[in-house]
């Protein structure tokens, strides 16, 4: 994968992450106190801690399966897995990624997550 397009989804989930947090932050007084005078920054840190992980979570637990995702993104992008199907080893296309920066499965796959998830429903 070029180191542009690293780059550039790197970008994407940082932001996507603060624009998480900031929600948490202006919905909830709670967290507001918890986080005060902390950088946002270094609020990338909370999702990786459990304690603080499971706070969130009942706070909004959709919005935190979006930071815990966008957190698992940033890690893959550490180590080189960013972008590869987790289930059938593909690229995922960048187009995809584009759309949804923390996306693990890429077209085909998630298509077939969806309709096996239908037929067990
Ligand atoms: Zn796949």
């Amino acid at each position: 994968m070029d180191a542009a397009f690293v780059q550039e989804m790197e970008e994407n989930l940082i932001t996507l992450q603060e624009e998480i947090l900031k929600m948490f932050i202006s919905e909830n007084e709670d967290f507001k106190k918890l986080v005060s005078g902390m950088d946002i920054k270094d609020l990338g840190d909370i999702a990786a801690d459990d304690v603080m992980c499971r706070k969130l979570e009942a706070l909004n637990q959709h919005e935190t399966n979006r930071l815990r995702r966008v957190e698992s993104a940033l890690a893959r992008l550490k180590n080189g897995r960013y972008g590869i199907c987790l289930s059938c080893g593909k690229k995922i296309p960048q187009d995809r990624l584009r759309a949804i920066p923390y996306a693990v499965l890429c077209i085909e796959c998630k298509a077939g997550d969806e309709s096996n998830r239908k037929k067990r429903a």
